[in-house]
């Protein structure tokens, strides 16, 4: 059994996508050849927003979108520590600070009324209101208080975060919103797609997530005129007029066209893919919700997941590694998505938070595991793990 089935995917689209790689081994545009722009405008009509922007990967479309609102030294970046490094790891490489905020215990993702605790800590450098990072990291001076900017909550596991409460908060404090949707393309809340529900939204189409490519792969998503034409400029080496005019600095950051081609192809199946994951995770709560030591997926009104990850509570930690371990004997693949919230993580050691800070979060950590998850999941694939895990 396969954690995700990239080959059976495959066999399906195999045809319209060797047809896809033919067409720009043909052009030879392989830089920003015209199935970037064709992707960029399927995407954002499919999420509803008026622009995207194709890039190398879901971390440069995070960079790419801090850097055009100027982050930097001196500014407080919130985000969830439950997530993978590369939400706050852009936020430190900007030199900027990344202030972890804890989850919401049933959706994983950030949670509102603590994010609204932690600008207020900032603001009035109290940590005895919200637990706070070191705030001299990135300084090297003395007493500097940090600005808050922005908030990037994550749509961990494909679910969104409470948008609208969360850009109220933002906008009544002057914050930006980024909506780090790497998991989440495909997903909806209250009626919009994800990836429209921020200021800018940003995912990855690394092979692994709902609509992933060969190789890596990002885009941004956002409905300002403005951003978007910086964020184009950022993407290649801040260009002004031409290629030669370099009006900010930037990055490479193009997504290369074979992905872009191969993209296409994989996204005419997509929406159906998308109805098939529903129904594999429906099939899975069917099967494992009567099941009284686990806590299975909890999907709010309003809400869509679009399920990159099926992921369950047990008990404890020990009471994991059992399961983990039935499983496996049976050959059935599971993985742990975050056994290490980021505020423990080594890399952020300076920031010199503490364990116990954010304990939603490293209770979850403990807990947590996922199960196989793709759309060409089978019934009995899926009866199989039910009858594994009791
Ligand atoms: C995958 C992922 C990223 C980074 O995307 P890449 O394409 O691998 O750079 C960022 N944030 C989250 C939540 C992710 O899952």
């Amino acid at each position: 059994m396969n954690f995700i089935d990239l080959a059976a995917q495959q066999r399906r689209i195999k045809e319209q996508v060797d047809q896809n790689i033919q067409k720009v081994l043909s052009h030879g545009n392989y830089i920003m050849g015209p199935e970037i722009k064709e992707l960029e405008s399927k995407l954002a009509a499919y999420v509803g927003v008026k622009h995207a922007i194709g890039c190398a990967s879901g971390t440069d479309a995070l960079l790419m979108a801090l850097m055009a609102y100027n982050v930097g030294p001196g500014d407080a970046i919130f985000t969830t520590p439950f997530t993978f490094i590369a939400t706050a790891e852009v936020i430190s490489l900007l030199g900027a600070t990344p202030v972890f905020v804890d989850i919401d215990p049933d959706t994983f993702n950030i949670d509102p009324a603590k994010l609204a605790l932690a600008i207020q800590a900032v603001k009035s450098n109290d940590s005895s209101i919200h637990p706070l990072p070191n705030n001299n990291v990135n300084l090297k001076t003395e007493n500097v208080t940090l600005t808050p900017r922005g908030v990037i909550p994550v749509d961990l596991f494909g679910l969104p975060a409470d948008y609208d409460t969360i850009n109220r908060i933002a906008k009544e404090r002057g914050l930006f919103v980024i909506e780090d949707a790497a998991q989440s393309f495909g997903g909806e809340y209250k009626g919009k797609k994800a990836c429209s529900l921020a200021d800018i939204a940003c995912t990855s189409f690394f092979p692994a997530k709902p609509l992933g490519c060969y190789g890596d792969g990002g885009m941004c998503f956002t409905d300002d005129d403005q951003l978007a034409e910086i964020m184009e400029s950022i993407r290649v080496h801040g260009k002004g007029g031409h290629k030669y005019d370099n009006v900010r600095i930037g990055i490479n950051g193009r997504l290369d066209t074979l992905q872009a081609a191969i993209l296409l192809a994989k996204f005419e199946i997509f929406p159906e893919e998308v109805q098939l994951r529903q129904e594999a995770a429906r099939r899975y709560s069917t099967l494992l919700s009567h099941n009284s030591s686990l806590l299975t997926p909890r999907i709010p009104d309003g809400y869509k997941s679009v399920w990159a990850q099926y992921s369950l509570l047990a008990k404890d930690e020990g009471h994991r590694s059992s399961l983990q371990k039935q499983l496996q004997e049976n050959k059935i693949p599971t993985a742990i998505y975050y056994p290490k919230p980021l505020h423990l993580q080594t890399a952020f050691k300076s920031l010199a938070y503490a364990e116990a800070d954010f304990p939603v979060s490293e209770n979850a950590a403990g807990r947590i595991f996922s199960l196989p998850m793709h759309p060409y999941l089978s019934v009995q694939d899926q009866e199989k793990i039910g009858q594994v895990i009791v």
